[in-house]
């Protein structure tokens, strides 16, 4: 049997991927050693969050969560979507201008944010400090669980016609199609190349390295948190460093549970939780949110995240090849950018112009560190 597209990986890429392709009609094979969404997909936090680390960044995640608000509707209750919106906080002065030129870049893209002081921040989250400065408003930004959402993905995929096997190790990508561990060979006119932190692999011309991340999940305290809250900090611990990071970073689920985060570690394979950043991670928590010291936290984990010099995901033809492609890459923002990372390639593998210019995803760039 042949397939006009094998893709490599059922985390969300791969679904998304999985579920636009079948739905313009291409017959899709989805291939996954392991089980649906037990990779980087697993561990994530599920927040849909714009954000503006470039311009190519905010192009993706705006396509991308304007994709996602459009398909809320369609998702199962399962899925957990709430549109809770983001508050970026600035813990002083010196952030709050960091606030005002976010909220300039956001609107000047079409997009509302909304500068709160003191006051405002406090009434919409009486469980921060005091004696903070204020914060931005992306009222727009939404908070998913990414498990249901992907399988959601992948049984709209079928429904089109995909078929999806997991327990199936892929050992070569190339032109032809896709080769397993078990010796066979299946032919495809495209193959793409969704394994997440593994994407390298099979594809060592791309450029990937894994960053560690923890978080921890508490039990039910509803309401005591009514927006994903993130110190401004958060940018900076995000944009590269190679230094172990942590940052505030807070988000409601609708279980009533508040998810923690969170931490990025270069270097480490382990998955091991490292308590000395747990303890780095939750004493930042404690100095933005007091309160969440006397709350009860049911499990910690920790995942990596595929992450590219540049900070952004390889969406495209892979230098070199005619017929493979990636869609890997993704680092802390991969549940955000499924969709458009998804429509992005059906488009280019169907020859239609894309929504917006792929140039800077594109897998063949030059990438220049920053
Ligand atoms: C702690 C943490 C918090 C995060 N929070 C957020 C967030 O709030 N918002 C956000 O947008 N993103 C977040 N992310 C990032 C997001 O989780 C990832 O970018 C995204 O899940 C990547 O998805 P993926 O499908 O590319 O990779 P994966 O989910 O890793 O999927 C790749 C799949 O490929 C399979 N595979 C690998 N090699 C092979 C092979 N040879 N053959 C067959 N199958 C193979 C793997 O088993 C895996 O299932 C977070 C990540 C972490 C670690």
């Amino acid at each position: 049997m042949s397939y006009d597209v094998a893709i490599v990986g059922a985390g969300i890429v791969g679904a998304a991927c999985a579920a636009s392709l079948s739905a313009s009609g291409l017959r899709v094979l989805v291939l996954e050693s392991n089980d649906v969404a037990t990779g980087a997909t697993a561990a994530g936090m599920g927040h849909i969050v714009l954000m503006d680390d470039s311009e190519a960044q905010l192009a993706l995640t705006s396509y991308s969560r304007d994709l996602w608000n459009e398909f809320a509707d369609e998702l199962p209750p399962e899925a957990e979507y709430d549109h809770c919106g983001t508050i970026w906080v600035a813990a002083d002065e010196a952030e709050m201008l960091e606030v005002r030129r976010k909220q300039s870049v956001y609107t000047s893209h079409g997009a509302d944010a909304e500068i709160l002081d003191d006051l405002a921040l406090r009434k919409l989250e009486p469980n921060l400090r005091e004696g903070l400065a204020g914060g931005l408003l992306v009222e727009d930004d939404s908070v998913v669980y990414q498990l249901c959402a992907t399988k959601f993905l992948l049984e709209r995929a079928s429904r089109y016609g995909a078929k999806i096997q997991t327990g199936v190790k892929v050992i070569e990508i190339s032109d032809d199609g896709v080769k397993l561990e078990s010796g066979d060979v299946i032919a495809a006119g495209v193959a793409i190349n969704a394994a997440g932190p593994a994407a390298v692999e099979l594809s060592p011309q791309l450029k990937i390295v894994k960053r560690k991340g923890h978080l921890a999940i508490t039990e039910r305290y509803p309401n005591f948190v009514r927006h994903q809250l993130i110190e401004l900090g958060y940018l900076k611990s995000a944009h590269g460093s190679d230094k172990d990071s942590v940052a505030f970073n807070v988000q409601p689920r609708s279980t009533g549970q508040i998810l923690l985060g969170s931490s990025r570690q270069f270097g480490v394979d382990s998955n091991e939780i490292d308590f000395n950043i747990l303890q780095r991670m939750t004493s930042r928590a404690f100095e933005y949110m007091p309160e969440l010291k006397t709350l009860s936290t049911v499990r910690v984990w920790t995942g990596f995240r595929p992450a590219t010099p540049d900070n952004l995901p390889y969406i495209g033809k892979i230098a070199g090849c005619e017929n493979t492609y990636a869609a890997c890459g993704h680092e802390g923002l991969g549940i955000t950018t499924s969709l458009g990372t998804a429509e992005l390639l059906t488009s280019i593998i169907l020859g239609k112009k894309t929504a917006i210019p792929i140039e800077p995803y594109s897998p063949s760039r030059i990438i220049t560190e920053h």
